[in-house]
C-alpha cells in the first residue's frame, strides 16, 4: 500500500459523526434532565476475541427525553461541554457507572467497564481526584474501570493533559485511546501517555471488508499498539467475517452490534445473565 493511499484513507475518517436530526436544546433544559437523571447509562459489551467471553462493557450515556423519546450522546455532549455542564453531567454518569459496577460484581459477573472522559476532563486537575474519591467510597478500585480518551484531543493542551493522564494513572485508572486512526498520533506521543488500550475506530473496522488499505491499516495498529505493550480493543464489529479477520490479526477485544447494541442498564444485568456462559 502507498503511503499517499492511508494519508488518503486515514483523513476520510477523520470527518466527526453528525447525527442526523437537528435538536435546539438550551443549557436551562439539559441541566434539569442532568439534576432529573433523565441522562442514562447503556453499555455495550466487550469480549475476548479468543474465547468470545464478556469481559467488560463501555458506558455510553442517552438522554431519555420526555418529548423527544431517547436522544444520542452526539446530541448533547457537544452541549454539555460548551455550557460547562459536562462536569455535572460526567459526574453523574461516573455515580451510575459505580452502582453498576457494584451490581453485576454482586451478581457474580466480575467484569471491568470503561468510561469515556471529555476533552475537558483533562483540563481539569481535580478530575483525577474527584473520580478516585468517588471510588474509594463505593469501596470499588479504580484498576477495574478504564478511561478513553480520544486521541484527537491529545493534541490539545498537552502539558495539563500528561500531568491529568498521569494522575489519573497514578490513582489506578487504566488509560484507553479510543478513535485510533483518525488523529494521526506519532509514535513519539504515543509514548509519552500512559495507556495500556487501543481503541481502533470503527470506521476502519467495518471498511476491512470491503478495502484492503483499510484492512492494512488495522493489521498494523494492531501490531503497533502491541509493540507498546497496549492491549486492542476493535470497535464497530457488525460481522462473523471481521470477527475473525480480528482473531487472525491478534486483536485482543471487541465490541458491535455482532455482540450487543448499547442496552440500558438494567437490560444490560439481564443480558449479562443469558450471555456469561455462551
Ligand atoms: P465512541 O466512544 O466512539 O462510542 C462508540 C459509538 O459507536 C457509540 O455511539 C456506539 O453506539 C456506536 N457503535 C457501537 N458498536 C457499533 C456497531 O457495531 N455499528 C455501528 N454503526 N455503531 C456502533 P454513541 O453511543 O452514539 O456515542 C457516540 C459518541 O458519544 C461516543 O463515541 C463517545 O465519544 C460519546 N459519548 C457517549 N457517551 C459518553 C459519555 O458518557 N461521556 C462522554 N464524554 N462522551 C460520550
Ligand atoms: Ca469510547
Ligand atoms: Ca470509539
Ligand atoms: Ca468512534
Amino acid at each position: 500500500q502507498s503511503l499517499t493511499r492511508i494519508e488518503e484513507v486515514c483523513a476520510s475518517h477523520n470527518a466527526p459523526a453528525q447525527p442526523r436530526t437537528v435538536y435546539e436544546f438550551s443549557r436551562e433544559e439539559l441541566q434539569n434532565a442532568i439534576i432529573q437523571g433523565e441522562i442514562q447509562s447503556y453499555f455495550q459489551a466487550q469480549i475476548s476475541v479468543q474465547s468470545r467471553k464478556v469481559v467488560g462493557a463501555e458506558l455510553l450515556a442517552r438522554w431519555h427525553h420526555p418529548i423527544h423519546g431517547v436522544i444520542s450522546p452526539l446530541h448533547f455532549i457537544p452541549l454539555a461541554e460548551q455550557t460547562g455542564l459536562i462536569k455535572p453531567l460526567s459526574i453523574a454518569l461516573f455515580e451510575q457507572l459505580l452502582s453498576y459496577i457494584e451490581q453485576w460484581h454482586q451478581q457474580g459477573y466480575p467484569i471491568g467497564a470503561s468510561f469515556n472522559l471529555s476533552a475537558l476532563a483533562l483540563d481539569d486537575k481535580k478530575m483525577p481526584d474527584l473520580l478516585g474519591g468517588m471510588c474509594k467510597n463505593a469501596g470499588i478500585c479504580p484498576s477495574t474501570i478504564t478511561l478513553e480518551v480520544t486521541e484527537s484531543l491529545l493534541h490539545k493542551s498537552e502539558a495539563n493533559a500528561i500531568e491529568v493522564l498521569g494522575r489519573f494513572s497514578l490513582i489506578g485508572f487504566n488509560l484507553s485511546i479510543d478513535d485510533f486512526g483518525t488523529g494521526y498520533s506519532s509514535l513519539e506521543q504515543l509514548k509519552m501517555f500512559p495507556f495500556e488500550e487501543l481503541k481502533i475506530d470503527r470506521s476502519f473496522v467495518q471498511r476491512m471488508e470491503t478495502e484492503q488499505v483499510s484492512e492494512t491499516i488495522v493489521e498494523s495498529n494492531i501490531a503497533l499498539g502491541h509493540r507498546l505493550g497496549m492491549s486492542i480493543v476493535a470497535e464497530g464489529v457488525e460481522t462473523e467475517r471481521i470477527m475473525e479477520l480480528m482473531l487472525n490479526y491478534n486483536c485482543d477485544k471487541a465490541q458491535g452490534f455482532l455482540i450487543n447494541k448499547p442496552t440500558e442498564g438494567k437490560q444490560f444485568g439481564l443480558w449479562l445473565k443469558e450471555n456469561w456462559n455462551k
